[in-house]
């Protein structure tokens, strides 16, 4: 499987008088065989980059190699590269067997090996009943899944996914999550994934990449994005996120601490050892109720089942807060007093300069 490496990539649509710098300037390099999923807000160029990927779009700037070879100005057929649309894209009047079967028929591969391949295909997404079966008598999911089988079928090297899940209901969305990341751990294959949806990014990606106006903000695993954002943009895109004004204060050694609302906490991080105005990400479940350290009124409180959601006010700042496991004589209402603590474990420093 290919190893994909995106240099200076830039695309600009230009439609009258109107310039639009829809991917801009980007680098990004993913592994053989690892699962990246670009991620971002709607507009931010998601759908072009992984266009340019494919040879649908030509890029203004810049080079992708697949594999070594520099594809930028290839036709789609020659790229090594399969999609899954997030309308499955379809041919309405064949049956799953002649759709999945499609690419290999162009390629005027032998009967006997299509047959073969598709069958086994059929096979590994558990799809063998539905052969005969064209699109509009199947459910979104399975069409869905047609739409995969179809692309995998290829043995491309790059597999490229443009919001598969979008038009299937919530509770199918989980299931063909897991089936999808089963999927592509079974084959192998370097898959770049474009999603809006960050609960999506996180539980299939070994590595995320956060963008927004055709720029990338960050790149990294999902606990690195989720426990150290490089900016608030990333840190609200990507989860819940307390955004607190602190300063750090550096100490003898690599040591320094960081005051939060008058109250002094260890840091592991002491940026060069100068003292500064920082702003610190707190996740809210990371927020404990078992020590005093600080006080606030409660401005909200929702019981959610298997959490406790508050928002309370300290200081004119308003923090969000998740109690986890929560029992009835622990939980306060709106106008109480609450007492509360950060783990000085879970505080991340965003360092402006
Ligand atoms: P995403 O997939 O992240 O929602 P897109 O890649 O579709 O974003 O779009 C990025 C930007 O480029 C948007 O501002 C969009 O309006 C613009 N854009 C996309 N395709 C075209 C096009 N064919 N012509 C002009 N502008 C386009
Ligand atoms: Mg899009």
């Amino acid at each position: 499987f290919k190893k994909v490496e995106i240099k200076n990539l830039t695309k600009i649509f230009i439609s009258g008088k109107n310039k639009v710098k829809a991917v801009d300037n980007l680098d990004l390099t993913i592994e053989p065989g690892e699962f990246v999923c670009l991620l971002g807000p709607s507009g931010c160029g998601k759908t072009t980059m992984l266009r340019m990927l494919a040879g649908f779009e030509v890029p203004t700037t810049g080079n992708i190699f697949i594999g070594n070879k520099d594809v930028a100005n290839l036709t789609p057929d020659k790229r090594d590269t399969a999609m899954v649309f997030q309308n499955y894209a379809l041919f309405p009047h064949m049956n799953v067997f002649d759709n999945i079967a499609y690419g290999l028929k162009v390629q005027k591969r032998p009967k006997a090996e299509i047959n073969e391949r598709v069958e086994k295909i059929l096979k590994l997404m558990k799809m063998d009943d539905f052969a005969t079966r064209v699109p509009s008598q199947m459910s979104g999911g399975q069409q869905q899944r047609v739409s995969l089988a179809r692309a995998l079928i290829m043995n491309s090297g790059v597999l490229l996914f443009d919001e598969p899940l979008s038009n299937l209901d919530a509770k199918l969305r989980l299931h063909m999550r897991d089936e999808i990341r089963k999927l592509q751990k079974e084959v192998g294959i370097t898959s770049i994934y474009v999603t809006h949806d960050q609960a999506e990014a996180m539980s299939l990606s070994d590595k995320v990449v956060i963008m927004k106006d055709g720029k990338i903000m960050q790149v990294g695993s999902p606990i690195e994005i989720y426990q150290r954002p490089n900016s608030e943009f990333v840190a609200k895109f990507i989860g819940r996120a307390n955004i607190l004004k602190a300063k750090l204060i550096p100490e003898d050694g690599n040591s320094a601490t960081i005051n939060i609302f008058g109250h002094e906490y260890p840091s592991k991080e002491d940026l060069n050892g100068k003292s500064k105005e920082v702003d610190i990400v707190v996740r809210p479940e990371t927020i404990k109720f078992d020590k005093k350290t600080h006080e606030g009124t409660v401005l909200k409180s929702v019981f959610m089942g298997e959490n406790h959601e508050y928002e309370i006010e300290v200081n004119g700042q308003i923090i969000e807060a998740v109690l986890s496991n929560p029992h009835g004589k622990d939980i306060k209402s709106v106008g109480e007093r609450i007492g509360f603590t950060f783990d000085h474990e879970a505080l991340h420093i965003i360092d402006n300069n």
